[in-house]
């Protein structure tokens, strides 16, 4: 099968925020890694936390190929050297980790979607904007069980509480999903502090009009400072472009026959790919 030749350009922007003394946010936006990471711990573990995660991830930046099995096996190691690091008695070092990275299967190419707490992958095609990845937190518990309606999240005393992390002396397993790149996919990675200030409605406004996307990344971390700046602010924000297959008849890497379009995994637990 004939490779599809994928460009890519990326953009990221960050900024402490109004309130917070430190930046406990890191990323990586380099082909083919674009990942945001927040960190938790308090007494700087936090910004250690996330900075050795993302470090741990650059190492893909320039390899030729890169398999699942590559990074289920650096996210693996990430967690091991969160875990090292030394903080004070009772305060476990932690950090969140979502996004990208570009793989090729049998000359096609996807987006390695991983994901482990509240941090956000997001992806505008045919100009929807949806939210690729699943919240680890308990604002999704919640929302999963119907013990609040999606009315609710706004303001909620709950909203910061996230269920898993890596390090953070909690459950840590990453969620990974398999998504075709299509013709023109852009990719937005973002922590809670975009979240937390900015509607999906309002993001998508910035995706759509803003062709660049470091401009684009620049102006959803203003955006947010400026309406509050509560928690620090990241946004990386990736376009991929390619005139090969539609990615709607790509079948998907699981072996699945049916040409279903990309993997819905708030709905569709089938193909959720979990370790
Ligand atoms: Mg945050």
């Amino acid at each position: 099968m004939a490779t599809v030749e994928l460009s890519v350009a990326s953009g990221a922007a960050t900024d402490v925020g109004r309130v917070r003394q430190l930046n406990e946010d890191s990323f990586v936006a380099a082909t083919p890694v674009f990942l945001v990471a927040d960190g938790m711990g308090g007494h700087e573990a936090g910004e250690i936390a996330s900075a050795e995660a993302v470090a741990t991830l650059r190492s893909l930046i320039g390899r030729p190929a890169v398999t699942p099995q590559d990074v289920y096996a650096l996210v693996t190691e990430a967690r091991e050297r969160v875990v090292a690091i030394e903080t004070s008695p009772g305060r476990d070092a932690g950090t969140t980790l979502s996004g990208v990275v570009l793989t090729v299967q049998d000359g096609t190419p996807y987006w390695l979607v991983l994901n482990v707490g509240d941090s956000r992958t997001y992806r505008l095609a045919a100009g929807e904007l949806e939210q690729i990845s699943v919240d680890h937190s308990e604002i999704q518990e919640l929302l999963d069980t119907g013990g609040i309606t999606p009315e609710q999240v706004a303001g909620h005393p709950m909203r910061h509480v996230v269920t898993r992390a890596l390090g953070a002396g909690g459950y840590s397993d990453a969620d990974f999903w398999l998504i075709p790149v299509g013709p023109q996919d852009r990719v937005l990675i973002c922590s809670d502090g975009l979240t937390g200030e900015l509607t999906d409605e309002e993001i998508a406004q910035v995706l759509l009009a803003e062709p660049h996307p470091q401009a684009a990344a620049e102006r959803l971390v203003r955006a947010a400072v400026l309406k509050g700046g509560h928690d620090n602010v990241t946004a990386v924000v990736v376009d991929g472009q390619h005139d090969g297959t539609d990615g709607s008849t790509i079948p998907r890497a699981g072996g699945d026959d049916e040409p279903d379009e990309d993997t819905k995994p708030r709905s569709g637990v089938p193909t959720a790919r979990r370790r």
